[in-house]
């Protein structure tokens, strides 16, 4: 008997093994690594993964699997494989790795049906059961005792399907409409018969009288001014049908892509792209740096790549941010590749999602564009991988699986031996030193296009206009800015960091920021207890009543909200129309588009925002950019907040003056002698780069030292320190002299739904023995993370946020 070897859908540290079950004969041949199965788990009966396939087992006693959700496996021997070595390198379950690289409806609920694709008839039993239907549900077949093999025999030849129909109703979205139920003659009869006073249902039936096709609620509601209320009573007599449509959402599923030729190349980009067209046709794996300033044509050096893997007949991972996925990006791919492209991204809805990964696994597209996720693409023969924006965080997961999208694409690659192509115009640090190192290989586009310039930056400094007596967030430069655009009805884009988190303590006098003596970064105000806490180390201290440099009162600290800027600039400048982009304008699916529409539709003078619009935004209106707060992003409890600032800096900049009108920049800052806010206003990213390291040595962070960052938290806040702190002199007992243990701090995000949170942090340059270490702190606190809002251990190997 055959032995199917199955990794459990039971998250936990006894399970994270596969388990064997016997393979009943009618699922012989079926049953193959990476199918689902259903298989009896202790009482339950459960779903999981067959990784192997084998001929005998170590147990006497082993139970049958019950049923076979795959036909076609979903995930390829090598994705197995890849789930191994990413459950090894994140030190999660086995079963969690495999999970993070499906779609999302392959764990929901969902009706299983068997479609017929051909009119043909299909040579076997399988066609009397479909007795003329083209659809019929699965479970039809899997009553009628027919061959499995079968089935995947026609599969495979393309003549049926198995089809997934989403049962869960949040996938799907739906509209009222209202449709006549007369014809004209009719609604004149009932237009006679309505009282003078009903004008809004007067108003409803005349405009019905001219439009037979049906309507949105809504839209009706809107154009006629009126209110459901009117509506109701012409349902009720049947002058109106009303009924439910689902809302599409596949925002390119009907669009017609012009198609794009590629451009010749300029000078820099043939010499960019030479090494990576040697790297595909010789088949070797190998990772490049493509350093280029914004607008020098990255994107062209994709798509030519591209095109080289797919006449050889390979396939292409594209990934970009998620926040860049905008529909210009999609239309880049698309344009060029046609067909060719699948995209995921999170504005698809789950059914959407699960199509286009389908189609990479029939192999009906040969590129797929799309964020983080989409690494794990099912294709078999991956001929190149590229990041762009590779410094962008967004490329972290940060929960469950803690994968970098940036180390598996290098791991698939790898196994595929194909190359890897990371882009930016402000690579991250860790990349840069690497190819600095030689172990990544440096490409570089040092020009714009068309010769075209990098905008002007000027640096405000805040402390001169609050001695003038301008105690506004904005000062007279960028008010004054801003209203000679407004005069020449151009556009200006104001951009402030992310909301909330900036809780550092300045003194508005002389620009000096609290900071810990030993880690070099921002201290965290925690307004409860009015001090400072430095949430690497342990150190804190009490919230100062003067600046310890110029003595002055003015110190406190810092934190403003986009909404509260968007008032102080509506009573500043009253005739501005203002449109504000953050987190909560745009929660709504789709409304971060919308917004973008009408701002480029000029509906506005000004778009304000928060990191979103930092990214991809090509207005050529926009000829001023203001950063409202450079030190607010500069002063992060984050070692990267120098990197991050540059990066923003660097690439708000590139927002204005993309074509004819030349662009401004204005930065305000309490600190413009800060060598990131100087150099990312020259575009000096070597420099840059250069003094950055000296401090990451000098304070070893990465990438000299690497980063393990424990967060323990629990209901009660005793037990998160306790447990803290014991991890803390394990890993001191344990770790070599080498490695530093700091902590516990509480974390900057001190409290979360009622729980506390505690970290410590590893910096170390080698420890082999590392994840054994904390698999070992994992099982020692097994039980208790087991229990409901009981204990939680959070080990990241490569932490981003530090809160
Ligand atoms: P990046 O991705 O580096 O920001 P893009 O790829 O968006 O830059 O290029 C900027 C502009 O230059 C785009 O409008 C692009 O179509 C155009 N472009 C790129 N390469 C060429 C080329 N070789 N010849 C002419 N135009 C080009
Ligand atoms: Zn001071
Ligand atoms: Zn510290």
């Amino acid at each position: 008997m055959t032995i199917a070897n199955v990794i459990v859908d039971v998250p936990s540290q006894n399970t994270n093994r596969p388990f064997d079950y016997g393979i009943p004969e009618k699922f012989e041949g079926i049953v193959q690594p990476g199918v689902r199965v259903i298989i009896p788990f202790g009482p339950r009966k459960i779903m999981g993964y067959v990784v192997s396939i084998s001929e005998e087992s170590d147990f006497s006693k082993i139970k049958n699997i019950i049923d076979v959700l795959d036909v076609t496996p979903v995930l390829t021997e090598e994705l197995l494989e890849l789930g191994k070595w990413l459950s090894r390198k994140t030190l999660s379950y086995y079963i969690s790795c495999l999970q993070v690289m499906l779609p999302q409806v392959m764990k929901a609920k969902y009706r299983k049906e068997l479609w017929k694709l051909t009119d043909e008839y299909l040579q076997s039993d399988l066609d009397p059961l479909f007795d003329g239907r083209a659809v019929i549900d699965y479970e039809e077949f899997e009553q009628s005792n027919l061959s499995y093999k079968m089935l995947r025999k026609h599969i495979d030849d393309g003549e049926v399907d198995v089809h997934y129909e989403v049962k869960s109703r949040e996938t799907k979205k739906v509209t009222s409409m209202l449709e006549p139920q007369m014809d004209t003659m009719q609604l004149e009869e009932v237009l006679v018969d309505l009282s003078k006073q009903a004008k809004k249902q007067r108003a409803i039936v005349e405009y019905f009288m001219d439009h037979k096709e049906p309507i949105t609620k809504k839209q009706l509601l809107q154009t006629l001014g009126t209110t459901a209320a009117s509506v109701k009573p012409l349902v009720k007599q049947g002058v109106l049908q009303e009924y439910e449509q689902e809302v599409f959402r596949d925002p390119y599923g009907n669009r017609n892509f012009e198609r794009t030729e590629p451009f010749p190349l300029t000078e820099e980009q043939s010499q960019a792209i030479t090494p990576i067209l040697s790297s595909i046709e010789q088949r070797q794996h190998e990772v490049f740096l493509l350093h280029g300033v914004t607008g020098s044509g990255k994107t062209e050096v994709y798509l030519q790549s591209i095109q080289q893997v797919i006449d050889n007949g390979k396939e292409a991972i594209m990934l970009v941010p998620e926040i860049a996925l905008t529909p210009q990006m999609v239309e880049r791919f698309k344009g060029r590749f046609g067909s060719k492209v699948a995209v995921l991204h999170s504005a698809l809805s789950a059914g959407e999602k699960y199509d286009e990964w389908r189609k990479i696994q029939r192999k009906e597209v040969q590129v797929v564009v799309g964020a983080r996720s989409a690494i794990f693409a099912p294709f078999s023969n991956i001929g190149i991988i590229i990041i762009d924006e590779e410094h962008e965080n967004s490329y972290k997961q940060e929960d469950r699986t803690r994968y970098h999208a940036r180390d598996v694409a290098i791991e698939r690659a790898s196994r595929h031996g194909s190359p890897v192509v990371l882009g930016s115009a402000t690579p991250a640090l860790e990349s840069y030193a690497r190819a600095a190192k030689g172990n990544y290989h440096l490409l570089t586009l040092s020009k714009r296009m068309n010769n075209a310039v990098m905008p002007e930056v000027e640096l405000v400094d805040m402390r001169e206009e609050l001695h003038e007596g301008n105690r506004s967030m904005f000062s007279r430069v960028l008010k004054e800015k801003i209203e000679a655009r407004l005069a020449r009805r151009e556009q200006v884009v104001l951009f402030l960091n992310r909301r909330g988190y900036s809780t550092f303590v300045m003194c508005r006098d002389c620009g000096h920021v609290m900071e810990c003596p030993h880690c070099d970064i921002a201290l965290t105000y925690h307004k409860n207890q009015n001090r400072l806490k430095c949430h690497y180390c342990s150190h804190e201290e009490p919230m100062p009543t003067e600046c310890p440099e110029c003595e002055s009162k003015t110190i406190r600290y810092f934190g403003t909200g986009t909404q509260k800027v968007e008032e102080v600039l509506q009573q500043l400048i009253p005739e501005a129309e203002v449109i504000r982009m953050d987190v909560d304008t745009t929660r709504r699916k789709g409304a971060h588009e919308k917004l973008l529409q009408q701002f480029g539709d000029k509906k506005a003078d000004i778009l304000l925002g928060t990191q979103m619009i930092a990214k991809g935004l090509d207005f050529g209106n926009v000829t001023l950019v203001g950063v409202l707060a450079a030190d607010a992003l500069l002063n992060l409890p984050d070692f990267r907040a120098s990197e991050k600032t540059f990066q923003l800096i660097t690439q708000v900049s590139g927002r204005a003056g993309r074509h004819e009108k030349p662009g401004e920049v204005i930065i305000q800052t309490y600190t413009p002698e800060h060598y990131s806010v100087e150099l990312a206003s020259q575009y000096e990213y070597e420099q840059f780069f250069q003094e950055e390291m000296k401090l990451r040595k000098a304070f070893n962070y990465p990438p000299y030292y690497f980063l393990t960052l424990f967060t323990v938290s629990h209901p009660n806040e005793l037990k998160v320190q306790e447990v803290t702190q014991k991890i803390v002199q394990f890993m001191r007992q344990k770790l070599s002299d080498q490695s530093m243990v700091l902590g516990p701090t509480p974390s900057a995000l001190t409290r979360i739904n009622n729980r506390y949170r505690y970290q410590c942090m590893v910096k170390y340059k080698k420890e082999p023995e590392q994840r054994k270490l904390v698999e070992r702190i994992l099982h020692y606190y097994e039980d208790e993370m087991k229990q409901e809002n009981g204990l939680q251990i959070v080990v990241d190997f490569q932490p981003y946020q530090l809160m």
